[in-house]
């Protein structure tokens, strides 16, 4: 059995259906999803607001692999072109976490390595599951203290959309 955090996103086209697209594809694996969170884009690059929304899902035939394999079929499905580092995409799928499983590899790194600093992706996960911890370095630490320790323009930067449940 194996249960993962997905941190989902679009800023091109129909987000609100590229994420959906997700949800979709996962049908009964998932457990819970956030509400959809408006994001201004991180990393620097000038382009379109986010949205975003994490997912937790669950397979009993999944490893963190299947977990990654599975979000790439969609961003292609999403026709996902890679053009610029942290530039503007149709979807993009990312693993945060994986059970507790620990990856240093740069095809599969988990946890999500800057998962930490980013308030899109903490603030949707703190609705799913408010008491979730995340390995940072060698330490697990409350996602919701994480939260705390960013900046305040970070985290107002983050905002919930519409109804603000998980029924999108
Ligand atoms: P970031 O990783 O900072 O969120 P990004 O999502 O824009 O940036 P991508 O271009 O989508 O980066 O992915 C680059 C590579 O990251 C992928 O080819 C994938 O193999 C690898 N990768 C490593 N760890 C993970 C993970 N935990 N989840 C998803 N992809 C990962
Ligand atoms: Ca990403
Ligand atoms: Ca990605």
């Amino acid at each position: 059995m194996t249960r993962a955090v997905l941190s989902i996103g679009s800023n091109i086209g129909d987000s609100l259906s590229h994420l959906r697209s997700v949800t979709t594809a996962l049908g009964d694996r998932v457990v819970a999803s956030s509400p959809v969170y408006r994001s201004a884009p991180w990393g620097g690059v000038e382009q379109q607001d986010f949205l975003n929304a994490v997912v937790l899902a669950e397979d009993d035939a999944f490893d963190a692999w299947d977990w990654l394999r599975f979000g790439q079929r969609l961003e292609e499905a999403a026709d996902r072109v890679r053009v610029q580092r942290w530039g503007p995409r149709s979807l993009d799928v990312d693993v945060v976490v994986c059970e507790n499983v620990i990856s240093d590899d740069p095809r599969l790194t988990l946890p999500h390595p800057r998962a930490h600093e980013r308030a899109f992706v903490l603030l949707p996960w703190l609705d799913v599951e408010p008491d979730a911890t995340l390995r940072v370095g060698d330490v697990d630490v409350p996602v919701a203290e994480l939260l705390e320790n960013l900046s305040a323009e970070e985290r107002a930067g983050v905002v919930k959309q519409g109804v603000g449940d998980g029924s999108w």
